[in-house]
């Protein structure tokens, strides 16, 4: 603390005091303050001062220091650090150094930061308050610049030092790190190639791998291929909305029957019958919305090759897209199930019908209800009718024992075969006829077994005829009684009718003795015989005589009596036929025909009696087709009498001027001689009757021609004798041809 000596002097004397004029006066800026707290109004300044801050006196004092050294109005640490030293250094009345303050509000525009170091030193009376200060400054702006340079220097060669360890820190383990990666890069280079060498290896797997798949693919391809055309399904795909054909298998171009040539036609194009039909819109649809379509069973009607025809197909048409799901395609299935549709259309139709059935049968069941009144109803009329009925079967009964009474009576014998069993039932008349007297009944075997060899045969042959064809049986004959052996003629006449399943099951008839009959015939037979034989001796007399004149009207020149007598012989010679025609009959009856069999030429025989038919007859050719010749053994005249026979047939029911044509053929043993005519001909109804005995067709044009109807039957029998066989085919107005045939 400066104490200044002289107390009693006022305050501004006491600053006047010399010593503290020099003091104050000392080349350091200093300044006088008055402690009144809170402005330190200064109270003088030294020139040092106003020369170092550049101040003038007057702006300075009366000024109050805090605002000098601090920029008035605001607070801050260093007006804090100077209001605190100021009122450190009153209360301590010491001497206070501020060692660094930051002076702010010098107007120094090239040094606008200075530090000072500002000394306050109190001023006071001895024991009493302080009443000035003297605040010293000293600039150490340099100091503290130079210092914080220094420091700041410092701070940054530190910082350098903390970067550059780091740095180095950083680039060793940098370095560390490139070494380690130039290892691993070493190693992934060595991997590298491994790797490189197994990517080929792998690559030429993968091309070996590729190129199998891409054959399996060929091969699926194809097997694909031959499934699509052969599925016996129809499979095809349309493009755009054209419904442009693009593929389309064999079972569809076979329903169509078409072929690829419709590739790439619209479908309408292809069918244009589908038109009115629902699939070209439905496939418009398909196209438009991308949704699959399916259908069992549905009715098409197609044209194929002009002819429409309905099919029923399973179908489904499915869109193939692209990748942004746009339908480019469509995809169409279909399966023919028209035998199933048909069936069961017809099911269906079945079913129909049998609910109509079933309605009609209910309806015929109000029906039955009433119909079963009815025939309560008509029961009883019924049973008046049974009782009628009884009646009649009584009267039926009693009218077959009448019959039966009657058969007996008329001597007949009646008799019922059974077609399959040949059981055999008959009456007493035919067993007393037959002479059979044995205790069982007589059996059918037993029964043929009477009839003579010669008609046996023949009788069988009718009766399995008979049973077969449902014919008329009626057949004569000659069988040995069972009792005392006589031979008896029978006449056996029956039919075969059918029962009530339509079978033919029943085989009865009659059978009458006919040995009187017989007898009678053959005494006419012998008749004729005997007047025939009378009346060939006259006549082989007058052909003489005839004769003889005839040799004497040619040595006379007496041209009249030759030709006279010419015919005169030519009708004896056809009475002669005559006669002999009632002649053979008659031997022929009673069995006294004889066969003089000897071996002849029968082509030259036919010749021979060609060539007398042509002397005859101018009026008609003779057309001969010789065969090679062929020899025969049999009855040479009887022979020549059949080929007469048929010849003159021929000429007789032929208009005059029409061929006769003869014909020979040898055939397996057989030799046959045909005559064919192009006269009148025969009915088909006379034909089966031609070879009976005085059978002649009934017609007008026959009543022109004379004839006893005994040549075919004569011709027949002397085939028969022969074992040949006679036959003939004809068609009315064109002519017949007869045939007759022997065996070589
Ligand atoms: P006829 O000639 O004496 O009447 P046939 O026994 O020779 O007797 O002939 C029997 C019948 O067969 C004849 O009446 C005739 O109706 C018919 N007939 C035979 N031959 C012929 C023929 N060639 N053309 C047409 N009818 C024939």
């Amino acid at each position: 603390m400066l104490t200044f000596a002289i107390a009693q002097q006022s305050r501004m004397d006491k600053l006047k005091n010399s010593f503290f004029q020099a003091y104050f006066r000392m080349p350091v800026p200093r300044l006088v303050v008055r402690t009144n707290f809170p402005e330190y109004t200064i109270m003088e300044v030294n020139n040092s001062y106003l020369e170092t801050t550049g101040a003038l006196k007057e702006n300075i004092l009366n000024q109050s220091l805090i605002n000098l050294f601090c920029n008035p109005g605001e607070v801050t640490p260093e007006r804090i650090k100077l209001e605190e030293a100021l009122t450190n250094s009153l209360q301590t009345n010491e001497q206070i150094n501020i060692e660094e303050f930051e002076i702010s509000s010098l107007n120094d525009e090239a040094d606008p930061v200075a530090w000072w170091q500002v000394e306050l030193m109190p001023v006071a009376e001895e024991a009493e308050q302080p009443a000035y200060l003297i605040v010293t400054t000293r600039n150490i702006t340099r100091h503290i610049l130079s210092q914080k340079e220094l420091h700041d220097a410092h701070h940054r060669e530190q910082t350098l030092h903390e970067e550059l360890a780091a740095t180095n820190e950083e680039l060793f383990a940098t370095n560390e790190e490139l070494s380690k990666t130039v290892e691993s890069l070493k190693e992934s280079q060595e991997s590298l190639v491994t790797l490189n060498k197994e990517l080929e290896q792998r690559v030429m797997r993968r091309a070996a791998e590729l190129f199998k798949v891409q054959t399996d693919l060929i091969a699926q391809h194809q097997l694909l291929d031959t499934i699509v055309n052969e599925v016996p399904a129809g499979i095809c795909v349309m493009e755009g909305p054209e419904m442009k054909m693009k593929t389309i298998n064999n079972a569809l171009l076979e329903l169509w029957n078409r072929d690829e040539s419709i590739i790439g036609l619209p479908l309408l194009e292809i069918l244009p019958e589908i038109k009115t039909q629902a699939f070209p819109e439905i496939l418009a649809e398909v196209y438009r919305t991308g949704i699959a379509y399916s259908r069992f069973e549905a009715e098409a009607e197609l044209v194929i090759d002009g002819v429409k025809q309905k099919f029923y197909r399973d179908y489904s048409y499915t869109p193939i897209k692209d990748a942004e799901g746009n339908t480019h395609s469509i995809l169409s299935l279909s399966i023919d199930v028209t035998e199933r549709a048909i069936a069961r259309l017809r099911e269906q139709e079945l079913m129909e019908e049998q609910s109509a059935i079933n309605e009609e049968l209910a309806a015929a069941n109000e029906e039955l209800a009433t119909t079963n009144e009815e025939l309560a109803a008509t029961n009883e009329e019924l049973n008046e009718s049974r009782d009628h009925l009884q009646q009649l079967i009584r009267e039926k009964e009693s009218a077959e024992a009448k019959l039966e009474l009657a058969i007996e009576a008329a001597g007949l014998g009646s008799w019922h075969i059974d077609p399959i069993t040949k059981d055999l039932h008959y009456n007493a008349v035919l067993a007393r006829l037959y002479g059979y007297e044995g205790q069982t009944p007589m059996t059918y075997d037993q029964a043929i077994g009477q009839i003579t060899e010669e008609h046996r045969e023949l009788v069988v042959k009718d009766i399995e005829q008979a049973i077969k064809d449902g014919g008329l049986y009626d057949v004569s004959f000659t069988q040995n009684r069972f009792d005392n052996g006589e031979v008896i003629w029978l006449r056996s006449v029956g039919r075969i009718s059918k029962d009530e399943l339509g079978k033919y099951t029943i085989f009865s008839g009659v059978v009458m003795d006919i040995t009187e009959q017989k007898k009678d015939e053959q005494r006419k037979n012998d008749f004729i015989g005997m007047v025939s034989h009378e009346l060939k001796t006259p006549l082989t007399s007058l052909n003489a005589y005839a004769q003889v004149l005839q040799a004497k009207a040619v040595k006379n020149e007496d041209t009249f009596g030759v030709s006279a007598l010419g015919k005169v012989t030519d009708q004896v010679k056809k009475m002669t036929t005559l006669i002999n025609g009632f002649l053979n009959i008659s031997r022929l009856e009673s069995g006294k025909i004889q066969l003089n069999k000897q071996h002849f030429n029968l082509d030259q025989l036919v010749k021979e009696y060609i060539e007398d038919a042509q002397i005859l007859s101018t009026h008609h050719k003779i057309i001969f087709e010789p065969c090679a010749p062929v020899k025969v053994f049999a009855d040479k005249d009887k022979i020549g009498s059949v080929i007469s026979n048929l010849i003159s047939n021929a000429i007789k029911y032929s208009p005059s001027g029409a061929d006769i044509e003869i014909l020979c053929d040898i055939k397996d043993d057989v030799a046959q001689i045909s005559v064919k005519d192009h006269g009148m001909g025969v009915p088909a109804k006379d034909l089966p009757r031609l070879f009976d005995r005085f059978y002649r067709v009934e017609s007008e044009a026959m009543h022109l021609i004379s004839g006893f109807g005994i040549g075919l039957y004569l011709s027949a029998e002397i085939v028969q004798h022969h074992n040949g066989k006679i036959w003939a085919e004809s068609e009315p107005g064109k002519g017949s041809v007869f045939h007759f045939s022997l065996p070589v």
